[in-house]
């Protein structure tokens, strides 16, 4: 017999796995004993009211066997001897697209500039202690792209898009904890996101697929409005049904490449800023109304969005990508530019909790750069970058200045500790940033300050800068068959080509640029 529960508990009795079945068979007046399983379906943590509540979906199977939690199996097929489409990237996009084709009869040949995850480990090491970034492997290029050395939270706006629990399951499958099933805002961890790539990538090479690390794609091979396949850094070309081009928004040299090769790109909306640091404790303490988070709720963390306005434009300012008890990175893909974004370890346990807070680009802001047409949002992006990076020590060294500090416009006099590993240089980020972002960020720190006591202070600091939060340029293709709008053949895919933003979202796109591809082939178009 199945039963379905939904209680409201304080953290204690939800968040204890033995003190929550307790308090289920209770509810139910079931005895303890081993027959009787009870399986969480959903929980989330509300800490709007004074008191922190914690709503948990459960099934209880009585006597009964419960179904298998997942449904997902990874491919059993062989598609070594199958026709081959390409797929450049192995980002999460990248990756679903390659397990999606197998799935379809499809051979998938994953080409990816970076390195495996084992020896991109190296490469990261050597950003944060030596400061020398690897233009081709580093926090965004590699296995897993910019997904693997994250905080992995798996939960996205575009539900609409895709089958969100599907790719959770097919984390599941691949050693991700069943934990991200249940919670309302999954996250994996970066501490286990590379076993979780790996195996990943152990399922497409098991099925015959092929994945090659240290492969940069440098030129297309088109054939008038057909794109045939593509070329490689040591010179090889690779043909295939078809290309899906999952590079990410990183991969600056591809944007310029398909604008060189007449491949039509646009600009896209997108936002910059910088990261802010706080001690967790602070974020806890407001977000729960209580002292210390105690044993069983998680790090806390917060969304703040303000409207303001400069120069007569109205501009959002967001808080972008938390992550609670995280570390800020080093995420530059090349010398001469410093780049910021945050990572978390699956128990959120470091002592600092970090967000990104960027302020939307408007048309304006971008009138300087404008003979550079589609590319535009991306020279501003590299500017900026660059300038931080000499007004931190012309390494990776990050520009910073204490929260209150930059909004009165003073310079630090002493920065605070941080997570930032490669180290920071107190300056006037009123220097580092354009006015289009410096001053929206002011208006909507002292808006944050005032919902959230405590924020805006001298107790955080902001570090510079975060200017990859989406990517300025879209690769536009058909609505229906993910096809680029001139070119067939060529599937733009993910958060590069302007279709995704976040692990998830990227991954649900590579599964559907996959099946538009089968799907066309199929029809012998
Ligand atoms: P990417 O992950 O960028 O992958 C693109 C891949 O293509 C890369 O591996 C790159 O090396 C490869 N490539 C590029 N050019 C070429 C070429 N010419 N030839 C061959 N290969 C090429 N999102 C979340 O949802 N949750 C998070 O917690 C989160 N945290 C993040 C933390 C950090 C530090 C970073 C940098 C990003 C984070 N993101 C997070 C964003 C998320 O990682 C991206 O949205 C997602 O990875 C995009 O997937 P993608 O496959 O489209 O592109």
């Amino acid at each position: 017999m199945i039963h379905q529960l939904s209680l409201t508990l304080s953290p204690e009795l939800a968040l204890d796995e033995t003190t929550f079945r307790e308090q289920a068979l209770a509810h139910l007046s079931l005895p303890n004993t081993t027959d009787i399983v009870v399986r969480k379906r959903r929980q989330s943590i509300d800490a709007r009211n004074r008191q922190v509540r914690v709503k948990v979906d459960a099934d209880v199977y009585a006597g009964e066997t419960p179904p298998p939690l997942i449904h997902y199996r990874k491919p059993q097929t062989d598609v070594s001897r199958a026709p081959q489409a390409i797929v450049v990237g192995a980002g999460p996009a990248g990756l679903f697209a390659a397990l999606r084709l197998i799935e379809l009869g499809i051979k998938p040949i994953v080409l990816e500039r970076g390195s495996d995850v084992r020896a991109r480990r190296r490469d990261l090491a050597a950003i944060n202690k030596d400061h020398i970034v690897n233009p081709e492997s580093n926090y965004c290029f590699g296995e897993g792209g910019a997904g693997t050395y994250s905080d992995g939270k798996l939960y996205t706006r575009s539900t609409k898009r895709g089958d969100v629990r599907r790719i959770l399951e097919i984390f599941v499958a691949h050693g991700a904890t069943e934990q991200i099933l249940v919670d309302a805002h999954p996250h994996i961890g970066t501490n286990k996101l590379p076993n979780v790539v790996t195996d990943l990538r152990e399922s497409i090479l098991k099925a015959g697929g092929e994945v090659r690390f240290d492969t940069k794609v440098t030129d297309l091979i088109l054939a008038g409005n057909e794109l045939k396949g593509v070329v490689l850094a040591n010179g090889d070309s690779l043909t295939g049904i078809g290309v899906i081009l999952a590079t990410g928004h990183s991969a600056r040299d591809i944007f310029y490449l398909l604008h060189q090769r007449h491949v039509l790109i646009e600009a896209k909306p997108f936002a910059m800023g910088v990261r802010i640091e706080h001690q967790q404790s602070l974020i806890d303490q407001f977000q729960y109304h209580r002292p210390t988070r105690g044993d069983y709720l998680p790090a806390a963390s917060y969304s703040l969005v303000a409207q303001t306005r400069f120069k007569g434009i109205e501009r959002g300012v967001f808080s972008f990508c938390m992550c609670p008890g995280g570390f800020i990175v080093p995420a530059a893909t090349a010398p001469g530019e410093l780049v910021v974004n945050g990572m978390s370890p699956s128990r959120r346990d470091s002592q600092f909790a970090n967000s990104g807070l960027v302020v939307a680009i408007a048309d304006e802001d971008l009138q300087p750069y404008a003979e550079e047409g589609p590319l535009a949002g991306l020279a501003l992006q590299q500017d900026l970058e660059r300038w931080a990076c000499r007004m931190g020590d012309g390494r990776q060294t990050a520009p910073a200045q204490r929260i209150a500090d930059f909004v009165d416009g003073r310079v630090s006099n002493q920065l605070l500790p941080t997570s930032y590993q490669p180290g920071l240089a107190s300056v006037d980020m009123g220097e580092v940033l354009p006015d289009h972002i410096a001053q929206p960020l002011r208006q909507g720190l002292r808006d944050f300050g005032r919902k959230m006591r405590g924020y805006m202070s001298n107790d955080g600091q902001v570090i510079g800068v975060e200017s990859r939060t989406s990517s300025p340029v879209r690769i536009p293709r058909h609505r229906e068959t993910c096809e680029h709008v001139q070119v067939s053949r060529l599937f733009p895919c993910g958060e590069g080509a302007g279709y995704a933003g976040g692990i998830v979202s990227a991954a649900m796109d590579g599964e559907r640029c996959a099946e538009e591809l089968v799907k066309l082939y199929k029809k012998g178009l």
